[in-house]
Order: structure tokens, then C-alpha cells, then sequence
């Protein structure tokens, strides 16, 4: 089976399966979306109302935002995976609890083994405390930070959140800024592998 399959049955399993207790506030489930064979994984916080109602991560205006920073860089939605740690609305758009990120933790672990992505890109505090515990938003966000994950050195890089950055003209600028970073972090982190 390749990865497009098997990205599909892993989401098929998970919305039967997740134990998050969002299930019973939420519309529906929202897996990833993307290139089952991409490079780069976005990983964001929580659908929100748009999300929840087409099952789809990213495609409110946070996603609309996302998008365009992608065809700056030459990329599209298509290129990439996009997914979040909690896969459910969480009531009001309230920041998701720790049990509800524990309770979608396999899911989204699993989504990462399959891909093998080159370069995880955390959206916002909550995406990048999940990896990178205890640290800033405010002094990480443009940093790449190298970590073991499931086995091997996974390269991160946190960013402002989109839908934070939207309407803060300076936030924007500096998102602008970091996500233009992408290609020459992604040759870079290529580059050394093949030497290693
Ligand atoms: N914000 C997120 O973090 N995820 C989405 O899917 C949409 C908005």
C-alpha cells in the first residue's frame, strides 16, 4: 500500500477511534489534509468554525492567509500536509485543554511516522509547546530547533500562528518574514543529510 493509501485508512481509523471528548461538542473530526509524501508538515492548533463544518483543516481565513504565504514561497496547499494536534472544535474556539491534546496525541503522531517529513512547521504557542515545551513564541518563532523524535532528529521551526497574525500589522510582517525562511532551511536541512 503507499502512503497515499495508508495516510487515508490512518484517518479513517482515527475518526472512529479518537477518545478526545471534543466528539461530543464538535460537528465532526478534522484530519490532516494534504501530500501524503510531503516534505513539510504544518501542524496548527484546533479547527475552528469553518473547519468543523467542512471537515477540512485550515480553509478559514487563517487558511486563506496560509495559502498565500505558501505561493510566496512557490508552494501550494497540494505540496504539503496540514493538520492539527487537536482535531476537534473545541467549544467557542477556546484554547484546547491538555487532556484533549493528550487524547489526539497518537493521532498526530501517527500522521508523522507515516509522512517523515524533513521540516515540521508549529503554528502558534500551542503547536510548538507540544514539541518544544516550556518555551516562548515570542523568542522561538523563525528558529529552527533539532529534537529526537520517534526515533530519529526531526528539525522544527515555529512560527506566529496565522490566524494571530492576520489582524497585527507587525506580527504579520514578522510571520511574512520567518515563512519566507522555508526554502533555504529546507535546501539546508537536505543538504545535510547528504553529507551525513
Ligand atoms: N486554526 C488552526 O489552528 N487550525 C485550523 O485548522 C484552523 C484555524
Amino acid at each position: 500500500m503507499d502512503k497515499i493509501a495508508q495516510l487515508k485508512e490512518l484517518n479513517t481509523k482515527w475518526l472512529t477511534e479518537c477518545t478526545c471528548k471534543l466528539r461530543t461538542t464538535a460537528m465532526q473530526g478534522v484530519p490532516g489534509d494534504g501530500n501524503a509524501n510531503a516534505e513539510i508538515i504544518f501542524i496548527g492548533e484546533a479547527p475552528g468554525a469553518r473547519e468543523d463544518k467542512e471537515g477540512q483543516p485550515f480553509v478559514g481565513a487563517a487558511g486563506k492567509f496560509l495559502a498565500e504565504m505558501l505561493m510566496d514561497i512557490n508552494m501550494k496547499r497540494e505540496d504539503v500536509y496540514i493538520t492539527n494536534i487537536v482535531k476537534y472544535r473545541p467549544p467557542e474556539n477556546r484554547d484546547p485543554s491538555p487532556t484533549e491534546i493528550t487524547a489526539c496525541a497518537p493521532w498526530l503522531a501517527e500522521e508523522i511516522k507515516l509522512i517523515e517529513p524533513t521540516l515540521i512547521v508549529l503554528l502558534g504557542r500551542h503547536a510548538m509547546n507540544h514539541f518544544l515545551p516550556n518555551k516562548k513564541i515570542s523568542a522561538e518563532h523563525g528558529v529552527v530547533s533539532v529534537l529526537p523524535l520517534f526515533g530519529k532528529l526531526q528539525y522544527f521551526l515555529p512560527l506566529y500562528h496565522p490566524a494571530a497574525a492576520l489582524y497585527n500589522g507587525s506580527l504579520r510582517a514578522t510571520l511574512k518574514d520567518d515563512f519566507k525562511k522555508i526554502p533555504s532551511i529546507l535546501k539546508n536541512i537536505t543538504r545535510g543529510k547528504q553529507c551525513n
